[in-house]
Order: C-alpha cells, then structure tokens, then sequence
C-alpha cells in the first residue's frame, strides 16, 4: 500500500490544498476531490502516477465542503462511487441547498474558487456511518465520526494512519504554524474539543489533513491544534463581550493570527496560503455564532 500526496495547487498556490491517492492491492482510491476548480490538476497528478479517471473506482471524502467535495460530483457521474457522511450524502444528491449557502459567504467570488459542483448520481452515493468499514481496492478503511468543523465531518482510519479532513485542523507543509478552520454555521468548541481527544486516543503513528501533507509529529501537533482552538474561541468570545464589531474582529483577529506567525518565523507568503486555505474572516464568524447560539454578548 501507498499513499501519495497529490498538490491541488489551488488559486495557483502550491501546498494549501491536497487530494491523497492510496494505491492499494486492487488499485487506487482517493481520498478528497478538492473543488472543482482544481480538477484538471488532479487528473494531472494522478496521470503522474499512471492513473486515468476511470481507474478510481472508490472516492472517500472527509465531509461536503467545496474544497474537499467539491468535484465528487464529476467522479460519481464518470462511475466513481463516492464515500461520505451520511448528513451529507443528500448535499452530494441534491447540491441546491449547499451551494446556496456557499454563494451567501463567498457571492460571485464562487466560480473563480471553486468552479463547477455537479450533482451525484444518488446511487454513486454511499451514505457511511461512525463505526462503519469500507472496502475499497482491497484496503479497509475505518469511519470515525469526527464533529467540530462541521456535523458531516468523518476522519478515515487506514492501518495506523488517518485521514483527517480539517478535524484536526491545518498546518502547511514545512510550517510551525497550526490553524484553526471554523467555518459558521456549525463550528462547536467542546465538541471539536472530544473529537481531538478521540483521534489522540487512536494513536496514529501519521495524519493526513487536507491542508496540506502529512503530519508526523502527531501527538504534539494535536496538542497544539488543541491549544489553537482554545485560544481562539476564548479570543472572540471576550472581544464580543467588550463589543468589538465585526469588522474590527477580524482585523484584529488578523494581526492576532499575524503575530503567532511571526513569533515562529513564518513567512509572509506562508501566512498568505494559510489565508488562502482558511480565510480568517470566515472563522470569526464561525466562532461568533458559536457564542451567540449560546447567549454570548446577545444582551
Ligand atoms: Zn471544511
């Protein structure tokens, strides 16, 4: 068995988002299909290692967002049988409801970054469940159900490795710096907080987070994700007590992220692809609905 990690190169950026190949002993499967946008590329990496579509025969994916479901579509319809949580298999089905929730946050910046997102043939679509084995290409993978980023969230268990999808967060290749994804309209710090103590229990000897490459440190990089997600959601909740506005919020949520960067040397074309794979604007408003679903600062 091998995985290879293949670059999306997404809005032109080496290292931000990544699809994993697994070659197994009945052939390959695919792990994420990055957006649509970057599908051509991925046909390029895959040829690379003697690959043509047609060859993939199972696509897992970590959950329904664009730039990690986002071409799941264009696979079903060419015969690919698409794995994936079964909160979100009828978005896969169905796509109207997740797109338009999408156009709300990114408007007509929606084709440029993602490009197309076809619907699946319902019976290309296999719903999976926490617990769940999937056989595919002689290889089983785990599903472990993993919330937090968003409810529709699974982590895949192959041998003693994982693909984590954004669970357990994003780290670039060759960087210090963690990041925390929190998207609105489902991001749940405590319960984000058992999916980290659930995949630190599993004890997996490597991670595969979607941004962008494997993780090998992987005790220390969930303790440090852990620690991220912590300050974070602590950060915006006393910043909405005192009243800052949202705007505010983000430039200072921002400079704040800038800051953690810089302390570890990071440089600034690092720091602009972490913005690139997880723009800040977007976790300030996860983190704030968060609190105000919870009575924070709606006094
Ligand atoms: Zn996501």
């Amino acid at each position: 068995m091998q995985i290879h990690t293949l670059d999306l190169n997404y809005q032109g950026k080496p290292g931000v988002t990544v699809a994993y190949l697994i070659v197994g002993p009945e052939g390959p499967v695919l792990v994420e299909t990055g957006p649509g946008s970057t599908l051509k590329t991925l046909h390029e990496r895959l040829a690379q290692h003697g690959f043509a579509p047609q060859d993939v025969k199972h696509l897992l994916v970590t959950h329904i967002h664009l730039d990690h479901a986002g071409a799941s579509g264009w696979w079903a319809r060419q015969g690919t049988q698409v794995y994936v949580h079964h909160i979100g298999a009828p978005h896969l089905i169905d796509p109207s409801k997740l797109l338009a929730s999408a156009t709300r946050i990114y408007g007509d910046q929606m084709d440029t970054l993602w490009g197309e997102f076809l619907s699946s043939p319902a019976e290309q679509v296999t719903p999976v469940y926490d617990g769940d084995e999937i056989q595919a290409a002689g290889l089983t993978f785990k599903v472990l159900e993993t919330p937090g980023h968003a409810n529709h969230h699974h982590v895949y268990q192959l041998e003693d490795v994982a693909f984590t999808g954004d669970a357990a967060g994003i780290c670039l290749p060759g960087s210090p710096l963690r990041d925390l994804p929190a998207p609105p309209p489902e991001f749940n710090w405590e319960v984000w907080q058992g999916t980290i103590a659930k995949i630190r229990a599993c004890n997996f000897q490597r991670l595969y987070p979607t941004h962008a490459g494997p993780v090998d440190e992987v005790n220390q990089h969930l303790d440090e994700f852990r620690e991220l997600l912590d300050a974070a959601a602590l950060f915006i909740h006393d910043h909405i007590l005192k009243g800052t506005g949202r705007d505010e919020l983000v430039d200072i949520y921002v400079q704040w992220n800038r800051e953690r960067a810089a302390a570890m040397g990071v440089s600034g074309d690092d720091f602009a692809r972490y913005a690139t794979a997880n723009p800040f604007y977007m976790s300030v408003d996860g983190i704030t609905r968060y609190w105000k679903k919870k009575g924070v600062g709606n006094s």
